[in-house]
């Protein structure tokens, strides 16, 4: 018999022979069910609770049917299901059914088995391959089925706010004979018809895949399973015809992106977690070449602790290579805004956590759905025992393709990682032909790398693989026309690619992503909330390591502080620090802010109790008096508050160290504040000299040694303004291009400025504004005798809807780069628009600080909790709020307070001391009411050049007896410095990130302290073994 000449007939009989929808009464498709029976009983228990199954099955379940509906969002319904399997289906595959709205779990003996949910095309549950005589027929399930969607319940939309009124319907619940032979066969078949489709007329492997597929439709009489082998035989020949040497290899591994929290609270990722995994462990089991990369230290400890059967059946695919942890981070967090310590802390957690449970670290960093790269990760993710980075997400570029899937990533320190994008620019593929073909026509390294990527499976708690996407890739494995396709794991891919290396290219600094700049505003108080608490952790860590090394009678708070970090290190997620949760999960971040910022100030606590003792200790004799306290490596004069009063002193304490106040040290010029004729007030304290017009903005700024003007002329500085804010789709995500378009300066003055302090110490000035039309602004403008910088403390009723609030100092510096602060460093990035590269980072990020220099002279820009920034020509500014409405309708409505601060400079930034500033904003001394007045100041550490930050101090996490320094250069030079300690040291070895000792790290303990090099942005640990 001839084959068809019509194309398109052909193909779509072969549509139709496959239709879910048309012809099922005689297609193959609907041969694919044999007998149907129902269910022996079916009862349920409905709770808001997130219970666990023990506790579930002892409540009163009512009887429950097909059909009925549950709810409202977010509850959860138990469902016991009695079945019993007819004896007439000896010898058949028999399934459990289960189609319903909502993300479901089957328990069978006390144990999870099996995750059932629609959305992820999982709706069946085997119970036997082969129904046998012996096995028992009846049994009794639960199903925990909750009441949110793979992603959440958006009302209307994905992101859209939950809708808490939804209903969850459960529309089938059944058993079923399964017809393997019939599936194999539509597997078969979809895979050639699909090789027809895509591989297009112009290729004669389309045509030899759709004659066939017709022909096997000839032979095949679907009433007659009898004719099915013969069918099969004419498929196996085809893709058994090989691929010549050359052709592209696609190393697939099965994955499942969990957002740790998202549309969804933190508590239901949990169950997301398990009814994956469990799903994950079922299909292994049955296929056992299926390899899945899975990440977050974090669920896999949500899932040790809350299902520790499952976790048990988990460590043993762990074992055999098959079920395999990636990333080595504790989840997968913003790749901008956490801290340099922060990202450390991420991977010593994560990496940790992963050599305790499996007894060995990840070798590659896995942050696949991450809004942005920074500059300093390479540096990080080397210094963790990770050679290599994987992600995606540059593919979400809005405005330029980035030219690479395969290369070197280059960070501002000059390490390099070896990194991958999947090519097919997803994580959650199907295994389809389509995919794959997308995979080797869209690599952009064609010819420098002969292999890639697929990761699949489905994501956000959709379960992972599915069989049909193994069985799909079981044909594609070698067949000619179609790139070979190999189930493998990321350590195969990133081995053979580092094989094939040499003709990569190396991409230097950010892996910025150009989309979704309004995260590095969006939802301040959770920015606000990530800033202090890690500058709590910072000062109870460096606290608590100096009272330990004073005092062998205080405990260091170990497990308490890894606590405290881990929930700092989960509120990073990618949807959490970034903002782009629902309001469920704003509230849970807030509240373990809270629990970070009341046990940190109990631990500070303690440790300032032991470290400070004899000082603390009330005296008969002793005067009243007060203890300053420094957590940063540098001598600081500053004015504070004496303890318990409002009575300002200006102290001197050193560097990490303390100080008692005794007498008042008088400024070498106090703050001078004077109200003009025309209203506007003149601030001077020696360094700075500056002119505030009635609306508090900056209409002159000079450095008095040199009276350089930093405004210029006819601007102001300080001025506010709001933007209309509305993205395309991604509300709490996108700020585009256009809000640019919309400035509207804020000059509806509500209280004019006028003198609040009138100098001595402390000059300020305060002004109020009506922002929008329902918002208002209260500003104290606070000089500070000796202070190099003005600082803006800024109270804000925010009740606007997409709007942007931002304050732009304009500054008379003419500079084509401007210098942002990032995690152990900064970079510089435009002032222009030249190239589209250019412009499409009109939104930035930022840590600390900014600054625009010229030759000599500069303007800084200091926060304490903003990260949004930009610079344009010579304007800087600070975005301060935005007001979206989804997936958080209430999204930053509400108070808010921030201080954000000025300083101009003479010299470069780095000398002017900018980078030392900034932090002093950040990390504001200690105050201690003390009762002893005789004490000379202490200093723990100090360094011989302020190009060197010591960043971090902790106890040692395997060794009780040593101390972890972590330091860095932050000036972006070669240098060498001392450090120097009173701390009494036995020994002093370099050692990474992971604290592991460095072959040959050994240090000399010398008279000037600690001898140590760095090259541009070098970050260094070093382990101190204390004498005790
Ligand atoms: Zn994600």
């Amino acid at each position: 018999m001839a084959a068809p000449g019509h194309r398109r007939s052909a193909l779509e009989r072969g549509e139709k022979f496959l239709s879910e929808l048309y012809f099922t009464d005689c297609n193959l498709r609907g041969r694919l069910f044999g007998d149907r029976c129902p269910l022996a009983s079916l009862s349920c228990f409905q709770t808001p609770r997130r219970i666990r199954y023990d506790e579930a099955i002892r409540q009163e379940f009512r009887p429950a049917k097909v059909g009925d509906s549950f709810g409202p969002t977010w509850e959860t319904c138990w469902f016991k299901v009695e079945l019993s399997i007819p004896q007439a289906w000896a010898g058949q595959e028999v399934h459990f059914v289960w189609e319903s709205d909502g993300e479901a779990m089957v328990w069978r003996d006390a144990q999870p088995v099996q995750g059932l949910t629609k959305e992820g095309e999982k709706t069946s549950y085997i119970l036997t391959s082969s129904l046998k005589e012996t096995e028992p027929h009846s049994l009794t399930l639960y199903v925990e089925l909750a009441c949110n969607g793979l992603f959440g319940a958006g009302k209307g939309s994905l992101i859209a706010p939950p809708d808490p009124d939804r209903r969850f319907t459960l529309s089938k619940a059944e058993l079923v004979i399964f017809n393997r032979d019939v599936y194999e066969l539509l597997m078969d078949l979809e895979i050639l018809l699909d090789m027809a489709k895509l591989l297009g007329e112009e290729n004669q492997r389309s045509f030899q895949a759709l004659y066939t597929a017709n022909q096997m439709i000839n032979v095949c009489d679907v009433m007659d399973p009898s004719t099915f082998p013969a069918a099969r035989d004419l498929a196996a020949a085809i893709f058994s015809q090989r691929n010549g040497e050359s052709q592209h290899t696609i190393h697939a591994v099965g994955h499942c992106h969990i957002d740790s929290a998202w549309l969804w609270p933190y508590e239901e990722t949990i169950r997301k977690c398990a009814r994956s995994w469990v799903t994950v462990i079922r299909l292994m089991e049955r296929n056992p070449e299926l390899t899945f990369a899975c990440s977050q230290a974090q669920q896999f400890e949500w899932v040790r602790s809350w299902y520790p059967g499952l976790y048990v059946q988990i460590q043993d695919f762990v074992a055999k290579g098959r079920f395999i942890p990636v990333g080595g981070t504790w989840v997968e967090m913003d790749g901008n805004l956490p801290s340099g310590e922060s990202m450390v802390r991420q991977f010593l957690q994560g990496q940790r956590f992963f050599q305790e449970q499996f007894g060995w670290i990840c070798s590659e960093f896995w942050l696949p759905d991450t809004f942005g790269y920074s500059a300093q990760l390479p540096q990080l993710m080397r210094g963790c025992g990770i050679k290599r980075f994987l992600t995606q997400k540059l593919s979400w570029n809005l405005v330029n393709t980035f030219p690479h899937h395969t290369f070197f990533w280059e960070g501002i320190d000059g390490s390099q990682v070896l990194t991958h994008f999947p090519p097919g620019d997803s994580y959650g593929m199907h295994g389809r032909v389509e995919e794959m073909l997308k995979t080797v026509k869209n690599n952009k390294d064609k010819g420098r790398v002969n292999h890639s990527i697929l990761l699949f499976g489905f994501g956000d708690g959709g379960g992972g693989p599915t069989q049909k996407m193994l069985d799909r890739m079981k044909r594609m494995s070698d067949t000619d026309g179609l790139p070979r396709v190999q189930i493998s794991t990321p350590d195969q891919l990133f081995s053979v690619l580092e094989k094939e290396s040499s003709q990569l290219h190396t991409w230097v600094g950010e892996l910025f992503l150009e989309l979704h700049n309004g995260t590095y505003t969006t939802q301040a108080q959770i920015k606000k909330g990530n800033r202090e608490c890690e500058r709590i952790l910072h000062d109870v860590e460096v606290l608590s390591a100096l009272a330990v090394a004073q005092s062998s009678t205080f405990q260091y708070p170990a497990s308490q502080l890894q606590r405290l970090w881990r929930l700092l290190l989960l509120n990073q997620f990618h949807d959490v620090l970034p903002g782009s949760c629902i309001q469920l999960v704003v509230e849970d971040a807030l509240q373990y802010y809270a629990e970070i910022r009341r046990a940190g100030a109990r631990l500070r606590e303690e440790a300032v109790q032991s470290l400070c003792r004899e000082l603390l200790q009330p005296k008969a004799e002793s005067a009243e008096s007060t203890l300053v306290l420094n957590t940063l490596p540098w001598e600081r004069t500053e004015v504070i508050s004496r303890a318990g009063t409002d009575s300002l002193v200006l102290v001197t304490v050193p560097s990490m160290g303390y100080a008692l106040v005794r007498e008042p040290l008088l400024p070498v010029q106090p703050v001078a504040v004077r109200k003009q004729e025309d209203g506007s007030i003149t601030m001077e304290n020696g360094v700075i000299a500056v002119c505030l017009d009635t609306m508090g903005r900056l209409t002159s700024l000079q450095l008095v040694g040199s009276e350089r003007e930093s405004v210029p002329d006819g601007c102001h500085a300080n001025q506010f303004a709001l933007f209309d804010d509305i993205p395309l789709y991604w509300d709490a995500w996108d700020v585009m291009d256009y809000h640019l378009e919309t400035r509207k300066p804020v000059t509806t003055l509500l209280k004019p400025l006028e003198i609040t302090l009138a100098g001595g110490l402390q000059g300020s000035a305060s002004f109020s504004l009506q922002i929008g039309k329902s918002s208002t602004l209260r500003q104290e403008i606070i000089l500070d005798a000796a202070c190099p910088y003005l600082r803006f403390l800024t109270q804000v009723e925010w009740k606007e809807a997409h709007k942007f609030l931002k304050v732009e100092f304009p500054v008379k510096v003419r500079s084509t780069n401007a210098t942002y602060e990032i995690q152990f460093g900064h970079l510089q990035r435009p002032t222009h628009w030249n190239t589209s590269w250019d412009w499409a980072r009109f939104e930035v990020w930022t840590h600390k600080w900014l600054d625009l220099s010229e030759h000599g002279f500069g303007v800084a820009l200091l926060n304490d909790c903003k990260y949004g920034a930009s610079a344009h020509g010579n304007v800087l500014s600070l975005s301060l709020l935005r007001a979206p409405k989804s997936p958080d309708a209430t999204a930053d409505i509400g108070h808010h307070q921030f201080t954000y601060a000025v300083m101009p400079h003479q010299g470069s930034f780095q000398d002017a001391g900018v980078i030392q500033c900034a932090y002093n904003l950040n990390f504001p001394l200690h105050v201690v009411p003390a009762s002893s007045a005789q004490c000379p100041a202490w200093s723990a550490f100090s360094l011989s050049s302020p190009a060197v930050v010591l960043e971090a101090i902790k106890q040692a996490e395997d060794r009780p007896d040593a101390l972890v320094l972590r330091l860095y250069e932050a000036h972006g030079s070669t240098v060498v410095v001392w450090l120097q300690t009173s701390l009494p040291i036995k020994d002093a070895t370099l050692c990474d990130l992971l604290e592991r000792p460095a072959a040959q790290g050994h240090l000399l303990l010398e008279q000037q302290g600690l001898r140590l090099s760095f090259t541009p942005f070098r970050v260094l640990s070093v382990l101190l073994v204390l004498r005790q």
